[in-house]
């Protein structure tokens, strides 16, 4: 009996389109909110040590103890909040979506926002509702209360900061969302780092609130761990669903090392935010092209024809993010991630070159 595919798989995994990552072997890579920096040598021999000593026969510790020692001491989790790991926060998404995934359930984020959160949400056979930004990208908590108390939706997803936009919500446009909704709301803080401000502190308070980090954009992409703290009511079930070994015992010793000297790492976030202003003020001064203000370590801008000047910086070795085509409101949006100053100042000869 000859099977197809489509006899088998779901069809809204045949619907999917998998999730492109371009080759960008040779360019100057500023399309995916990397740190550009390495870690300084001192901590890459604590890490090649810690390396040396782990022992790779033994599975991983499953609770990952010290890992979670050092983030609490660290990240400023509240007492009484639980830790959950992922193996990067997308697996967190996907954690929880799982858990919520009851048929006809709503995931609810605004748009645009980070692609995963549709994506997760098909791949759970949960409905998806995006609700739009206003036009300058502004959370609408008008729109989100409404289309909140319509769908009621099992869990929400907001980037704070966002991503692609850079925008850092209004905080009571984020405070009446979090009122609103009967389900979760996971306040996603990936760019925590470049923002200075963040729901970590609002946790005892708000039972339905969960927040998400990650280390990646912090300069640690490769090592894939992302947390999510949150009252133990919720993390406990959702704790169910993780794979017993998901955190791999190079990323917990590494990691564990790592956020004990976060503030190394925090001094490249520092370094990022002086470049994003530097950058910011020179794409300001380009004629036809329109930024938005970032709070993350990347930046958002508009030119007259997107895929062209996409295509133009590629040739010239430079490798951004083309958003157009991916919603409606990013129309001819192309996003840079904030680079060393060198990158930033190839990127900026190749784009004006690009657009003239
Ligand atoms: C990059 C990003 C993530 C995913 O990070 P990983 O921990 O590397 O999986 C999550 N949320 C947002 C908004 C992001 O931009």
């Amino acid at each position: 009996m000859a099977l197809n595919p489509s006899d088998l798989i779901r069809p809204e995994v045949l619907s999917l389109k998998a999730y492109h990552v371009a080759d960008a072997s040779g360019m100057i890579k500023l399309d995916a909110m990397e740190n550009p920096y390495p870690l300084p040598d001192d901590l890459r021999d604590l890490a090649a040590g810690l390396a040396h000593q782990t022992p790779l026969n033994r599975y991983p510790d499953p609770q990952a103890a010290q890992l979670r020692r050092a983030i609490r001491q660290h990240m400023a989790v509240p007492e009484g909040a639980q830790i959950l790991f992922g193996n990067g926060s997308d697996e967190i998404i996907q954690l929880i979506a799982m858990a919520v995934a009851r048929p006809g359930a709503t995931l609810l984020a605004p748009e645009p926002s980070f692609a995963m959160y549709r994506m997760i949400a098909t791949f759970c056979g949960m409905r998806y509702v995006g609700v739009p930004l206003k036009e300058n990208f502004s959370l609408d908590p008008d729109e989100m209360v409404l289309r909140i108390e319509q769908y009621e939706p099992a869990v929400v997803f907001i980037a704070y900061p966002n991503n692609p936009t850079g925008t850092l919500f209004d905080l009571e446009a984020m405070m009446r969302v979090v009122n609103a909704a009967p389900g979760l709301v996971v306040v996603d803080e990936a760019y925590h780092a470049f923002a200075g401000s963040s729901f970590m502190g609002e946790l005892p308070r708000h039972r339905n609130l969960l927040v998400m980090r990650t280390l990646s954009k912090l300069g640690l992409a490769g090592l894939r761990l992302g947390f999510v703290a949150g009252a133990p009511q919720w993390l406990g079930e959702i704790e169910k669903l993780r794979l017993p070994y998901n955190i791999n015992s190079l990323t917990q010793a590494i990691a564990t090392r790592l956020i004990d000297n976060v503030g190394r790492l925090n001094e490249q976030a520092a370094a990022i935010v002086t470049a994003r202003t530097q950058l910011a003020r020179a794409l300001v001064d380009l004629p036809d092209l329109r930024i938005w203000q970032s709070h993350a370590n990347f930046i958002l801008f508009r030119v007259p024809n997107g895929p062209r000047t996409f295509e133009r910086l590629k040739r010239r070795g430079v490798l951004i993010k083309n958003l157009h085509g991916a919603h409606p409101m990013l129309d001819n949006c192309l996003r840079v991630t904030v680079g060393t100053p060198d990158e930033n100042v190839a990127f900026l000869k190749a784009l004006r070159d690009s657009l003239a």
